[in-house]
Order: structure tokens, then sequence, then C-alpha cells
């Protein structure tokens, strides 16, 4: 048996769950912790690509939860302004 010393990989992410305010869908997200918090990754919502940030070590992962509520199925798009 080898020694167990080492983390669990799974265990060390950093996982929440967010709804996206653009076409309601629910995801999770699993992203990797950095220890002095100052880099940030950028994650899309699984449903309409709508783009978010995090702090993370790198690029998190994201899992679909619950479909999208708005019933459309039209990509997310910046507002230029
Ligand atoms: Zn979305």
């Amino acid at each position: 048996m080898k020694n167990a010393s080492l983390p669990d990989t799974e265990g060390s992410l950093s996982v929440f769950e967010q709804t996206c305010s653009y076409c309601g869908a629910r995801f999770r997200v699993l992203a990797t912790p950095v220890a002095d918090g100052l880099h940030r990754e950028e994650y899309a919502c699984p449903e309409c690509g709508k783009g978010y940030r995090t702090e993370a070590a790198s690029e998190p992962q994201v899992q679909l939860l619950r479909r999208r509520t708005d019933g459309k199925d039209e990509a997310y798009q910046d507002t230029m302004f």
C-alpha cells in the first residue's frame, strides 16, 4: 500500500454552484485554488457561453446542472457600449 500523504486532487478543488445571470442555467464550477488569491481565470456558462471569472490557478471545469430557463437558444453576446 502506498503512502497516502498526498492530498486528494478532488478534495483540493474549490467547488461552487452558480446560476447564469443571462440564461438562468445552473452549473457547478470546479476551480483549483490559488495560494495568493491574485490569479483569475475565465470560464463560460455551458448553455449560453456568457463569460465569468473566478480566482483559480487554471481554467475551471464547468458541469451543467440544469438547462437554461429563458426558453431561448441564443448565445450570450457582450453588448458593446
Ligand atoms: Zn448562460
